[in-house]
C-alpha cells in the first residue's frame, strides 16, 4: 500500500520551509509501514487527475507566484476533477491563495487561480502576521485546534456558504475580520498556516493519511496511535503563543 503524492512547484514555493509538511506526512506514513512516493510537478510537467492519492502546494511571495500562477491555473480542470475524485490536498498561503479564483497582489497585477476553493484574494497594506490557533470540525464530531504561523498581505475573501477550514480563536485568519481561516472542499484543505503547519498538528496529518488512502482503496483506514508527545508539546507551546495575542473572535 502506497500514497502517491504530487508536490506542485516545489522549488519555488516552499517559504517557512512549507516542505517539512511533507516529511511529516511522509514519515507518519511509514512509521505506519505505508508507502509514500513524491512526485514533484512543477511548469510544463503533466498533471494526470486522479494519478495521485494527494497533491501538496506551499507558500511563496508575490514573485514566486507569477512565476508559477499561469501553469497551475492550466490545471485547474484536472485539480476540480482529482478532488471531486476524492484527491487529498493541503495548501498553504501562496498555494491557498492560487488555488481559489485569483490573486490580486500590491501591485495591482492580477494572477489567475486554478479556481478549486471558492474565493479570491486580494493583497492589502496590512500584513497579518503572527500566531494563529484554529477550531476546527472537519468530520462530525472530531472537534479539534491547529495552531500555526501566519504572514500574510492576502485578504481572502471565501464566497457565501464556502466551507472554512476553521473558526479563528486567536490572530487574523483569511481576512482578519469574518473569524473564519482556510477553505475546505471534499479532502481539500487550504490555510495560511505555516510552520510548518503539520509538525506541530499531527491530527491534520493524519486526516490528510486517510484521505488519500481513501482515494488509493476505496475505503478510510483505521491508522494507529503513533506517540507524539514532542508533536503535542509544539501545538501547546504554539497555541499557547497565539493566545498571548488576545483571543480576536
Ligand atoms: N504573497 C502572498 C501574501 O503576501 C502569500 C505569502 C505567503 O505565502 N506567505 O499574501
Amino acid at each position: 500500500m502506497t500514497i502517491r503524492v504530487a508536490h506542485l512547484y516545489p522549488e519555488y514555493l516552499n517559504i517557512y520551509a512549507d516542505r517539512g509538511n511533507i516529511a511529516v506526512l511522509s514519515s507518519r506514513a511509514r512509521w505506519r509501514g505505508i508507502g509514500f512516493e513524491v512526485e514533484p510537478i512543477s511548469v510544463g510537467d503533466e498533471l494526470r487527475p486522479g494519478e495521485h492519492d494527494l497533491l501538496y502546494i506551499g507558500g511563496g511571495q508575490d514573485r514566486e507566484q507569477a512565476l508559477i500562477a499561469p501553469d497551475l491555473a492550466a490545471r485547474g480542470d484536472a485539480i476540480r476533477e482529482s478532488v471531486a475524485g476524492g484527491v487529498a490536498v493541503l495548501a498553504v498561503c501562496g498555494g491557498y491563495q492560487l488555488l481559489g479564483r485569483f490573486y490580486r497582489g500590491r501591485d495591482g497585477v492580477e494572477l489567475p487561480g486554478a479556481g478549486l476553493f471558492p474565493h479570491e484574494t486580494v493583497a492589502g497594506a496590512r500584513r497579518m502576521i503572527g500566531d494563529c490557533l484554529l477550531a476546527c470540525e472537519l468530520d462530525l464530531g472530531t472537534r479539534a485546534t491547529l495552531a500555526g504561523f501566519e504572514n500574510h498581505a492576502g485578504v481572502t475573501r471565501l464566497d457565501d456558504g464556502a466551507e472554512p477550514l476553521g473558526r479563528v480563536a486567536a490572530g487574523f485568519g483569511n481576512d482578519g475580520e469574518s473569524g473564519f481561516e482556510g477553505a475546505r472542499v471534499g479532502s481539500a484543505v487550504g490555510t495560511y498556516l505555516h510552520g510548518p503547519l503539520l509538525p506541530r498538528n499531527p491530527w491534520l496529518a493524519d486526516w490528510l493519511l486517510a484521505r488519500a488512502l481513501e482515494h488509493r482503496d476505496g475505503e478510510a483506514p483505521e491508522l494507529g496511535p503513533l506517540p507524539d508527545g514532542l508533536e503535542q508539546a509544539a501545538h501547546v507551546v504554539s497555541a499557547e503563543r497565539a493566545k498571548s495575542r488576545g483571543g480576536r473572535f
